[in-house]
């Protein structure tokens, strides 16, 4: 599937920028790489209560599935683990539920539901059945801050194998 069919989904004003990682940002816990999320996403992903701390920068993501933090920033010495977030990170261990699409919350499980059982194979297929990706607002909604067309083919993936 390309980027031009996916530029009908929630894909298409976001750019790729997100997805770039500078050098020395490293979980100040794991002292793993983390993933450069905008400010607006961790404003939306962060305990209400916790949003002053936040300020006006933008974060990085702990990707590490072990790691109990979240969101930080090590320049301004501010980070948050999994229980000052909404939602469960997906791939952080013991993500219950864990969703495919946040904005449509739906899970994993249901996206390989949709595959085993109906025979979805593609990203488009998975969307018709689930509902998946619509009335998107992963800038808001992803704990990244991009689409979530990935994660979903991903779990595709899972589902047929
Ligand atoms: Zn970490």
């Amino acid at each position: 599937m390309g980027k031009e069919t996916l530029s009908n989904y929630c894909c298409g004003n976001l750019g790729e920028s997100s997805c770039e990682v500078e050098k020395n940002n490293f979980c100040p816990v794991c002292e793993k790489q983390g993933t450069l999320v905008k400010n607006i996403t961790v404003k939306h992903m962060v305990l209400n209560e916790l949003t002053e701390q936040i300020g006006d920068n933008d974060y990085y993501l702990c990707m590490n599935e072990e790691c109990d933090i979240t969101y930080y920033n090590t320049k301004f010495n501010v980070k948050f683990n999994k229980q000052q977030v909404k939602v469960p990170i997906w791939f952080k261990k013991d993500a219950d539920p864990k969703y495919a699409c946040y904005c449509s919350e739906v899970t994993e499980d249901q996206v390989i539901e949709a595959v085993v059982k109906h025979g979805a194979k593609t990203v488009k297929e998975m969307n018709a059945i689930t509902g998946a990706m619509k009335n998107s607002n992963c800038k808001e909604n992803n704990p990244l801050g991009v689409c979530c067309h990935k994660i979903i083919q991903e779990a595709i993936d899972k589902g047929l194998k």
